[in-house]
């Protein structure tokens, strides 16, 4: 996007009329307050005697959060409930929160934005809502550090089941402290001294029995023992000694967004540093835009949002995805250029990964109704080939998807074909010939799909097999 002349001469130091010299000179008539685009700075730079580096609006950006020590307040702790399926963690982050409802803001009801607050003792605690390991996985994937402590949740009637472990498996890998809440027992089956045993072989080892995690024992359908739970958090919470800096421009991360018919984009995010404000600008992933409102989790229109406090997010121009990182930016320009940035990318690392059609995958992609075209790009030893081919696809049945040969020629596979075949999304059929050059290469890394014959038939058999493929077994 560049610079204009003015603030480029200010950057390198050399007086405005002195570039604006060398810009003639090189054929470009441009004012001071004319935009002078990168491959130019990069020029006249280099041209002048200076090295300058054009940088990505990603690196100009980038930010180290580093807080003072006197600046960095308590703040409450973020928890995400995680277990084997039906052993109870809806049912238990259902409980905890009516429980916290009644402590919390009187007549309020409770959103489902993607994370709950509660009250213990006037301390707060935050609930990542969607319980399962992979939004936790995914956010993790994506840099997101969300959560402090993790409730995992174990049926006493049941015990230790694989998504268990797994739970387990994820907590250790992002170091994150396991509060046990044995649940159901309430049931006749019930055995919680059964959970703890089966527990300490995967390293989870009660504190009673000299290990380091808290147990509970509760039922969520009876709502027994609830405030145990958000008591224990708490404990835990005190020992980590979680702090933030409110008193920095926010950041943090998207847990849920979506695209609500009256409001528009909607994105649920969880302040981790920082405070936000309605007026506040933010980038949150390749969508940016002026805080309209915050709407915190009993659907009230808030005016800040702290640390650890979700909080929904009115004013974006688009969509984030969950685990996309936000921050409040001092500049429109400098939001929308870094969204922009990212958006691009994000439309080019597409691009770049989609595969083009191949015969294996042919019929699929009819059914999916991807493809109603199939292109070919022929390749042959001699012309007769290329032409009694080009008989055999005229009389098959192009009903369902039609044949087109984009170009046929006699010789071996070039890099050329492939650029070819990428570009207009065909297959390559080859005759008595061979890839040459680094075309085969070129291909993996394109994925165009190249297919070798040394007999016409068996090359006419296989693209009407893999078409009639396409014919729903009904037929
Ligand atoms: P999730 O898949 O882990 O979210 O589990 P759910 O919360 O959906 O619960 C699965 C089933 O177990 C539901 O039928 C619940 O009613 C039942 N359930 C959950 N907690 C308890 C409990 O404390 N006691 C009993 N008896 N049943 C429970």
């Amino acid at each position: 996007q560049g610079t204009t002349v003015a603030k480029f001469a200010e950057l390198i130091g050399v007086p405005p009329n002195d570039v604006i010299k060398r810009l003639f000179m090189l054929g470009q008539v441009l004012t001071l307050t004319q935009s002078m685009g990168d491959d130019l700075v990069e020029l006249i730079a280099d041209d002048m005697g200076r090295k300058v580096r054009v940088v990505s609006p990603e690196e100009e950006y980038a930010v180290v959060y580093h807080d003072k020590d006197e600046d960095l307040k308590p703040r409450p702790p973020v928890v995400t409930v995680m277990g084997h399926v039906d052993h109870g963690k809806t049912s238990l982050l259902d409980a905890i929160r009516d429980t916290g409802v009644a402590a919390g803001e009187a007549g309020g009801i409770t959103q489902h934005i993607g994370a709950s607050v509660v009250e213990i003792d006037g301390k707060q605690i935050t609930f990542i809502d969607t319980p399962g390991h992979e939004a936790f996985t995914a956010m993790r994937a994506r840099g997101a550090q969300v959560t402090d402590v993790i409730v995992l949740v174990v049926a006493a009637d049941d015990g230790v089941m694989p998504q268990t472990v797994e739970a387990i498996n994820h907590a250790k890998a992002a170091e994150v402290p396991i509060v046990v809440a044995v649940n159901k027992i309430d049931k006749p089956g019930a055995n919680p001294d059964r959970v703890r045993q089966e527990l300490v072989e995967y390293g989870v080892i009660p504190e009673e029995w000299g290990g380091t995690n808290m147990f509970v024992e509760v039922s969520a359908k009876q709502r027994l023992h609830i405030d145990d739970v958000l008591e224990t958090i708490i404990l835990q919470a005190d020992v980590l000694e979680l702090k933030a800096n409110p008193d920095a421009e926010a950041s943090g991360f998207v847990i849920e967004a979506n695209l609500d018919k009256g409001r528009g984009p909607v994105a649920t995010v969880l302040v981790q540093r920082g405070t936000l404000h309605p007026g506040d600008i933010v980038v949150a992933g390749t969508s940016y835009g002026r805080v309209r409102a915050l709407v915190n989790p009993l659907g009230k229109h808030v005016d800040e949002a702290y640390p650890a406090d979700p909080v929904e997010i009115l004013g974006l121009n688009s969509v984030p995805v969950a685990g996309d990182e936000f921050r409040v930016f001092d500049d429109e320009r400098d939001a929308r250029k870094l969204a922009e940035e990212r958006a691009l990318r994000a439309r080019l690392a597409e691009q770049e990964t989609k595969s083009h059609v191949s015969l294996d995958d042919l019929f699929s992609r009819i059914e999916e109704g991807k493809q109603t075209d199939l292109n070919l790009i022929v390749k042959a030893d001699v012309q007769g080939s290329i032409e009694a081919l080009r008989d055999a696809f005229e009389k098959m049945d192009q009903s369902e998807v039609r044949i087109n040969i984009v170009h046929s020629a006699v010789g071996g596979i070039t890099e050329t074909d492939v650029t070819l075949a990428s570009a207009s999304d065909a297959i390559i059929i080859g005759f008595n010939v061979r890839p040459t050059g680094k075309s085969k290469v070129q291909a993996e890394k394109e994925k165009v799909d190249i297919r070798l014959y040394r007999v016409i038939y068996q090359a006419i058999e296989e693209i009407n097999a893999a078409r009639v493929g396409l014919l729903s077994p009904d037929i």
